[in-house]
């Protein structure tokens, strides 16, 4: 799927384990933003990965914003960290029906 973030167009796609080993050099990543694409391992379980693809979104919202030009990586991982938590937080039915946003 294509997506739109901040006006950059971000593809997403689901990949075997062995390619995101290949694209990452990381033999324990389970998602990977490079600019153009997010992706997201395909072995993850669909609340794994919904969790994974908001972690991929806030470093794709930092990066497009210029933020992790100014922040250390284990500070932007620890940012991500958090907004990858904001999955519990969207669970609660007050927040998710505020935050329905209908589509441009
Ligand atoms: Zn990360």
């Amino acid at each position: 799927m294509e997506i739109n973030i901040l006006g950059r167009k971000i593809c997403v796609r689901y990949v075997s384990d062995r390619e995101l080993n290949q694209i990452t050099k990381d033999t324990d990543c389970l998602g990977y933003f490079d600019n153009n694409t997010i992706f997201l391992s395909s072995s993850l379980s669909m609340e794994h990965s919904k969790r994974v693809l908001l972690h991929e979104l806030a470093h794709a919202v930092m990066a497009i914003t210029g933020l992790t030009n100014v922040i250390q990586n284990e500070q932007e991982e620890a940012i991500c960290d958090a907004f990858e938590s904001l999955l519990e937080v969207f669970r609660n039915e007050q927040i998710s029906n505020f935050l329905k946003i209908p589509e441009e």
